[in-house]
């Protein structure tokens, strides 16, 4: 890897990324949530199951990056603010996207981690600004970007001055469409030979079908991944955003338990 100051992996320490009283990095971490918040109840009831299944931390969309400019596009501070009461609630930290510069500084009062999506990850001027907040980033992999691209956009974190990046593989574009995206799940040894970052999974937009999103988590504990990153809606069906791909709270609560069972048995191989 060429030019890397700071995201390089130099010896053996590796980077725990504290977000509240989570540690990503150490251990196994599971965020869940849905795609976009929609509503107060929906968000609550939604971080009620999580919570209840046993997830780290809570996900949920209030700035949407959406393909169509007529679809979805998020409640902005309306969702923040419900965000915020979840939290309050369940006492989950809160990951959430930002898709501009001129949000950041104020995104950060309701979120403890700013989500940069993967058509956003070579946004430079949004990740110099989110490298300039005292904040985690969870940095997604551009669906078109090499390994080597996406350290370089950590690096535009790093060199910023924020430390704390966390890196998720969501999958990238190939010929298949079967799956929404190809689950790239040899990056994820990959990354842990080049830099010190932790990595976590995404196995939802990853696969973009809800049967294939338990497998590819096992597998994706199995390559080492430090956590994972998924979406539940307490009635998928009914979902504004992602309805294809949002887990039930049976699937999540399995998904939860299966994971965390691997996790250790992997530790007690290794
Ligand atoms: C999301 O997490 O809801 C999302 C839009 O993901 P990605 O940027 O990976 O497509
Ligand atoms: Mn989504």
């Amino acid at each position: 890897m060429k030019n890397l100051k700071f995201a390089v992996l130099s010896g053996s320490e590796r980077t725990v990324v504290r977000v509240c009283n989570v540690k990503v990095g150490e251990g196994f971490t599971i965020i869940a949530g849905p795609c976009s918040v929609e509503n107060e109840e929906q968000t609550l009831e939604t971080a009620r199951i999580v919570k209840a299944g046993g997830a780290d931390m809570l996900r949920g969309g209030a700035f949407k990056p959406r393909t169509s400019p007529y679809a979805f596009q998020g409640l902005g501070l309306k969702g923040l603010k419900i965000l915020e009461k979840a939290r309050e609630e369940t006492g989950l930290p809160i990951v959430t996207e930002v898709l501009d510069t001129r949000d950041v500084s104020w995104i950060c009062e309701y979120a403890d981690v700013l989500q940069i999506g993967a058509r956003n990850m070579q946004n430079f001027s949004l990740l110099k600004e989110v490298g300039k907040m005292n904040k985690p980033v969870l940095l997604k992999r551009g669906m078109y970007s090499t390994l080597e691209e996406w350290l370089n956009c950590a690096e535009y974190i790093l060199n910023e001055g924020n430390p704390d990046v966390i890196l998720c593989e969501r999958g990238i574009r190939t010929f298949e469409t079967y799956t929404r995206n190809t689950l790239d799940l040899s990056a994820i040894p990959a990354i842990k030979e080049l830099t010190h970052l932790p990595i976590i999974t995404d196995p939802t937009h990853g696969t973009g079908r809800v049967s294939l999103i338990i497998p590819m988590s096992l597998a994706s504990v199995a390559a080492g991944t430090d956590g994972i990153i998924v979406e539940v809606h307490r009635n998928p069906v009914e979902a504004i955003s992602d309805k294809e791909q949002a887990l039930t709270s049976a699937q999540f609560a399995e998904l939860a338990r299966k994971t965390r069972k691997l996790y250790k048995l992997m530790n007690e191989i290794v």
